[in-house]
């Protein structure tokens, strides 16, 4: 039987997990969009070839959401709106009994601080309810556990040493511009870098980088630079043996030095100013001036690399593998209007969704990605149009500090 989603943020993301969700006919028969803006729902579904539901909701109020789902009762919410109403939306699936998912871990407006450490205690009132909650269903946070879970099932005996590379390649004809929500983004950027080794060790923002040469000629060699990402404070629990785990990103010396600039004039604050007698945030006022990142697909050009470098013990050996995935930005956009950063990460979450409500996933609790059996998911991405690779051997591992 056909399966009822309920879809709550129209921005970038939010239209890739329409897009995705309206072609799985054998999984979701009904789709209902909910957002702040519903006009941004109804442009959505102005672009589908099947009708579905548009609502106007905010995330924020929990009532308004139970009252919501209350009456389109759907099986699974997909949270794509922003990580400041992820607990407001566990709490209101609780309510009304309904599975979640997101892709980004919760974060208060007022500390550039995000972790698991908020949504994890509510393992046990998920298992009670006998609800699903699948915390980080993106690509990093997401594909990138998965490639974890899927080296340490298939290629490892014992994984020791992981580097996550997140490289856009894609270059658009705007002077500064943002992926995915600015907000959001800066915040992540500015935020002093830390990897895992045996303990947190922290480096300043974006200060320790070096070049990288990636597999694909169209992504070719690229300054990555050492930053803090959610999806290594959930792997260090969870990956046993692990010696080491670091994150990387690319940017172009364009891009840091646009930053540098907003930085050393305060555009990038978090704390309120006095604005001709108001109250702003520097960092909203920049977000309203910065392109909207949903309006990138039509410019941007290029590919992306994400993947996960191993190190670590097979059948008594060292050994070393790469899995990662490449997508181009155009191909994206030709199929379902967006730019590769909201199409790789809108369709994990329809994946992590279809696997929930037809039971794959469904295990009562909290959970993050690398909690599950990755074989059905790494199948769903060659599926859905995030088709991985694996290179074994030392070439990458080599390029990276030890
Ligand atoms: P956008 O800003 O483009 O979209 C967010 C949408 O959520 C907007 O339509 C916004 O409404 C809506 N929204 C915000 N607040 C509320 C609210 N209180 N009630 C209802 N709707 C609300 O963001 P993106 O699509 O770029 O990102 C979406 C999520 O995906 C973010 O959490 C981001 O961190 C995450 N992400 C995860 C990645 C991963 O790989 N794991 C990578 C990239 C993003 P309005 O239009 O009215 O403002």
């Amino acid at each position: 039987m056909g399966k009822r989603v309920l879809i709550i943020g129209a921005g970038g993301v939010g239209r890739v997990v329409v897009h995705k969700c309206s072609q799985a006919t054998d999984v979701f028969s009904e789709i209902c969009l909910a957002s702040r803006t519903k006009s941004k729902c109804d442009e959505i579904a102005g672009e589908l070839h099947r009708s579905i539901q548009t609502e106007q909701v905010d995330a924020d109020n929990v009532a308004e959401t139970v009252g919501l789902m209350h009456r389109i009762h759907p099986d699974v919410l997909i949270n794509v709106a922003l990580p400041y109403q992820d607990l407001n939306l566990m709490e209101a699936c609780l309510a009304a009994g309904v599975d979640y998912l997101d892709t980004a871990n919760y974060e208060p407006r007022d500390e550039a601080r995000f972790s698991y450490e908020y949504q994890w205690p509510y393992h046990e009132q998920f298992q009670e309810k006998g609800l699903t909650a699948l915390l980080g269903s993106g690509f990093d946070p997401g594909v990138t556990n998965v490639y974890c879970a899927y080296a340490r099932k298939h290629l490892f005996d014992e994984i020791h040493h992981i580097d996550i590379i997140d490289a856009n390649a894609g270059h658009h004809d705007l002077p500064f511009a943002t992926n995915f929500n600015p907000e959001i983004n800066i915040r992540e950027i500015t935020a002093n870098g830390r990897y895992w080794e045996h303990e947190w060790k922290e480096t300043g923002p974006l200060a320790v980088h070096q070049s990288f040469e990636f597999p694909d000629p169209a992504v070719g060699t690229r300054e990555i630079y050492l930053m803090y990402h959610e999806e290594m404070e959930s792997l260090i629990r969870h990956i046993d043996g692990l010696k080491r785990i670091r994150f990387w990103m690319t940017f172009s010396d364009s891009y840091i030095t646009h930053l540098q600039v907003l930085e050393n004039v305060g555009m990038t604050g978090i704390e309120p100013i006095d604005f001709q007698g108001s109250k702003i945030i520097p960092l909203e006022f920049l977000k309203t001036l910065l392109p909207d990142p949903a309006s990138l697909g039509s410019r941007t050009k290029g590919k992306t690399c994400i993947g996960c470098v191993f190190d670590g013990m097979k059948n008594g050996e060292n050994k070393q593998a790469y899995i990662y995935n490449i997508c181009d930005h155009e191909q994206c956009y030709r199929e379902v209007g967006s730019q590769a950063i909201s199409f790789t990460t809108g369709v994990p979450a329809m994946i992590g969704a279809k696997l929930m409500v037809t039971d794959v996933w469904k295990q009562p609790g909290v959970w993050n990605m690398e909690q599950l059996d990755p074989d059905p998911f790494m199948e769903d991405l060659n599926r859905y149009g995030l088709p991985w690779q694996v290179i074994e051997g030392k070439p990458f591992f080599d390029q990276l500090p030890r």
